[in-house]
């Protein structure tokens, strides 16, 4: 399979995703994934009309987007660094990996600096598991309004990667918790935040997660084959 071909399928399954739960399909983004492959594949999957790619390592990404030829966007969905976050300023239209306010904090100095505002997720370890990177549920709320002091950044959603993202059944209630938690900070209605984008789902779980509400989900191995 080609990764036009890839590509083709899983937009088809998007949408088909999509309209089982009553969605518009344009409201679901495809970040493919191009982790560990070469910037030609990226120059492939773009000239097949994918134009929005997920990163999750900075020194690779910055390498990967120096050597790109199409004129793509890139979103950083990694564990961050704060040491790391200058690199990314103005080279990543979104970040999906946000988990502290430290971090937050870094990156509102380094946009801000540029003049400019970058647009962000919290991540959220909904299950709790310790090795996994996100705010745990109960800590979101503080620190959505914390970080919604700081001028420029825009909260726009939350993320998560659930414990099971290889079996959809067992990933659901983690998208379904997701959307309530974004729901319950919606309600409080904080300047400056919006809670429009659900960023959840891969390759093995994407579909469940078009269904329960994603608007962005990240998708690599099914695109550009096994890391
Ligand atoms: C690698 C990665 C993905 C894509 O995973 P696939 O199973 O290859 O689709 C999505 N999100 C994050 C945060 C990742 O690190």
């Amino acid at each position: 399979m080609s990764i036009a071909d890839n590509l083709q399928r899983i937009r088809h399954q998007i949408a088909e995703a999509a309209v089982r739960a009553d969605r518009d399909p344009a409201a679901v983004r495809l970040v493919a994934v191009s982790k560990t492959k070469p910037a030609a594949l990226v120059d492939e999957a773009a000239l097949s009309g994918q134009l929005l790619f997920g990163e999750n390592y900075v020194q690779e990404l910055i390498a990967k987007a120096a050597a790109v030829r199409e004129e793509v966007e890139w979103h950083f969905i990694g564990a961050l660094q704060s040491n790391k976050v200058r690199q990314l300023a103005g080279l990543v239209t979104m970040i999906h990996s946000v988990d502290r306010l430290s971090l937050a904090e870094e990156i509102d100095r380094q946009w801000g600096k540029l003049g400019m505002s970058c647009d962000i997720l919290i991540q959220v370890n909904i299950a709790g598991e310790a090795t996994k990177s996100g705010t745990t549920a109960e800590e979101l709320a503080d620190l959505v309004r914390r970080v919604s002091m700081l001028p420029h950044l825009r909260i726009r959603g939350l993320m998560t990667m659930p414990p099971f993202f290889d079996d959809p059944d067992a990933a659901r209630p983690y998208f379904r918790q997701l959307k309530e938690l974004a729901a319950l900070i919606a309600a409080e209605r904080i300047p400056g935040v919006a809670m429009d984008e659900l960023s959840m789902g891969m390759s093995g779980d994407f579909e469940a997660a078009v269904e329960e509400g994603a608007t962005l989900v990240r998708i690599g191995s099914a695109i550009f084959g096994m890391r």
